[in-house]
């Protein structure tokens, strides 16, 4: 069974320059899944990072469905969508999003203590140790480098083990031989943990690390390539 079905999901605003709708998504349909790892590519502005947060369950669709392990998101109110994401969802980003004022071991305990796991400490040195972090637990994210904050962050990411990891441009703010190190360690940690990725790219050779390619264009799915 897919973990991801996304059946004839549409995302529409309200453009209220002209009083019209922009189309930010039209009629999109794919499935993922266990342990693949899919690059949604596209020109910028073509709605890779919308999809990406419905995906999240962050946002809301104009139409169609979309299913995680079988349950379609949208029925969920938002008590439940949060539960679902905090059990099987983990997201990076672009820009890092450390919580500043937290130590980088503290910033990847967060999700562990909020799942009320009692050795999250344990769990978060491990897998800061995994990243190549074991000398950096107790930095602030303004004492570490772009690379070792998006570190941090993929730690956080990984340690409650989701099933799903989503990565919006993780190295969209990183010169590209710390990129490629960041893409390397996210495949590996793919591997190693059997989650499903998703993520989003610019960069074509990135993008030919994974399973597929879904690419978007002006919110419609295009053809898909394999390599
Ligand atoms: P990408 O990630 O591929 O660059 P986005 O998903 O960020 O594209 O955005 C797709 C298009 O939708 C862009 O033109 C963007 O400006 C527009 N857009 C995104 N969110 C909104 C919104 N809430 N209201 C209006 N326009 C939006």
């Amino acid at each position: 069974m897919p973990i991801v079905q996304v059946e004839g999901l549409s995302k529409q605003v309200a453009n209220v320059s002209d009083n019209d709708t922009l189309v930010l998504l039209q009629n999109i349909n794919f499935s993922v899944y266990p342990g693949e790892s899919i690059a949604l590519i596209g020109p910028s502005g073509s709605g890779k990072s919308t999809l990406l947060g419905l995906l999240a369950g962050l946002d809301d669709a104009t139409s169609g469905r979309i299913l995680i392990a079988g349950k379609n998101i949208f029925d969920l109110d938002e008590d439940a969508r949060a539960k679902l994401r905090g059990e099987m969802i983990g997201f990076v980003f672009q820009s890092f999003q450390l919580l500043s004022s937290l130590t980088a071991l503290e910033n990847v305990m967060i999700p562990l203590e909020i799942m009320g796991v009692n050795d999250a400490r344990d769990i978060a040195t491990r897998i800061l140790g995994r990243v190549g972090l074991e000398h950096r637990l107790q930095h602030y994210p303004k004492q570490l480098s772009g690379g070792e904050q998006q570190r941090v962050a993929i730690a956080r990411a990984f340690a409650p083990e989701p099933k799903i990891l989503l990565a919006d441009e993780p190295t969209g703010n990183l010169d590209r031989v710390t990129g490629k190190r960041i893409i390397d360690l996210l495949y590996e940690l793919n591997k190693e943990h059997g989650t499903t990725l998703v993520l989003v790219t610019h960069d074509e050779s990135l993008a030919e690390k994974c399973d597929r390619q879904l690419e978007l264009i002006d919110g419609q799915l295009g053809v898909e390539s394999r390599g």
